[in-house]
């Protein structure tokens, strides 16, 4: 019996009783037939043969996905020693703390390491699959003794599995995993708001500028034909008006109105940023300049339809659009130039309409 402190066992709650009631859910007895049975595979099955199970499980492995970060994080060697070691003791005084605790460290030490818990299961599985086969092959054996050692197998892999996800939840594992995502939170409402225009809440103009940079260059190595890429600019008709009659306040809940609209009128995927005062430009992936310019259009009539209804004052407003689509290899900044050109052409033809690059 192991008498070292248990740590792991200890932080999980794993005394005697629990121990003795998580093998009984598994069926597992220390005095039943499962010890003697585990002591059988060891020397019958596993004692000559761990170097070639532990090599054909590692050959497995290495074509997993997690197999990167097994070598980054713990290391190949470390890695095939630990495994060695566990199937050398496979199934040994199974029903210790020790037994639970060694099992636990390295669940612990996994996680520690953010390698997924099927992982540092799936060599179990397929210590388990190898032990079948050999135990299967081997023809003189009685089929009482066949099935008693089979059920033992089957079992003890069972037990490993639990264990390992049972150390995946150690307290200070949660604790510091609760922490970092608190870090994480706080870090992404940073970044939020470094990315955001505080009055209207669309995107700023550093944000913008950024996201078109972006989709431009998604769209240069797409290739037009499948990736089209429009953008709206757009601006208010007569805000100055709006300020000089209601006040600047009332101006700046204009504003984070008409944010609003424009954010119904488009699509979920469309990203609209604030370009300047009360100039809103949209990115329009995968748009073609037709489709762009229905979207506009939503736009202009969503907000001239309804009135703004401000602190009791119904503000009529109307907008002025202009479209561009992208071409192969122009930069953001001449596509930006032609969409403003176009919104000057529907100012200049009257406001409150659209205007594509198409129609200039
Ligand atoms: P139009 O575009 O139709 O030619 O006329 P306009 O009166 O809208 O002219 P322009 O676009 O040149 O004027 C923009 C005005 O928007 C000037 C400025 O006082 C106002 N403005 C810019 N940013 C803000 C803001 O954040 N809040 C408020 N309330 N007003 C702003
Ligand atoms: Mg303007
Ligand atoms: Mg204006």
């Amino acid at each position: 019996m192991n008498t070292e402190a248990t740590p792991h066992c200890a932080a999980l709650g794993f005394d005697k009783d629990r121990i003795r009631q998580a093998l009984s859910l598994l069926g597992l007895a220390a005095d039943h037939k499962e010890e003697a049975a585990a002591i059988n595979l060891l020397t019958e099955f596993i004692a000559e043969r761990v170097d070639k199970i532990i090599n054909s499980c590692l050959a497995v492995i290495a074509g997993s996905d997690d197999f990167e970060l097994i070598e980054r994080n713990i290391g190949t060697e470390a890695f095939r020693q630990k495994w060695k070691y566990r199937l050398r003791s496979f199934g040994k005084n199974f029903a210790t703390p020790g037994y639970f605790e060694e099992r636990l460290a390295l669940a612990a030490a996994f996680a520690h390491a953010n390698i997924p818990l099927g992982a540092l299961q799936l060599p179990s599985f397929l210590i388990q699959q190898s032990l079948i086969d050999n135990l299967l092959d081997k023809s003189d054996f009685n089929a009482d003794k066949t099935r008693i050692l089979l059920c033992t197998i089957l079992k003890l892999t069972a037990l490993d599995l639990y264990i390992a996800a049972e150390g995946y939840h150690l307290p200070e594992l949660n604790e510091l995993e609760e922490k970092l995502d608190k870090l994480r939170a706080e870090a992404s409402r940073l970044q939020e708001r470094t990315w955001t225009d505080e009055l209207t809440g669309v995107m700023n103009y550093r944000k913008l500028m950024e996201s078109l940079e972006h989709h431009v260059q998604r769209a240069e190595r797409r290739g037009q034909e499948r990736s089209s890429l429009c953008l709206i600019m757009s601006d208010l008709d007569f805000f100055k008006k709006i300020n000089d009659t209601y006040g600047h306040m009332v101006g700046d809940l204009v504003l984070q109105h008409l944010a609003r609209r424009i954010k119904s009128a488009t699509r979920d995927f469309d990203m609209i940023g604030r370009f300047g005062g009360e100039e809103f430009v949209v990115i329009m992936a995968d748009t073609d300049l037709e489709l762009a310019k229905v979207i506009a259009e939503r736009i202009r009539l969503g907000v001239m339809s309804t009135p703004f209804h401000i602190k009791k004052f119904n503000i009529h407003v109307t907008i002025s659009l202009g479209v561009a689509m992208l071409k192969p290899g122009e930069s953001r900044e001449s596509l930006l130039e032609r969409a403003d050109a176009a919104m000057y052409e529907a100012k200049r033809r009257g406001r409150n309409c659209v205007v594509t690059t198409k129609e200039m």
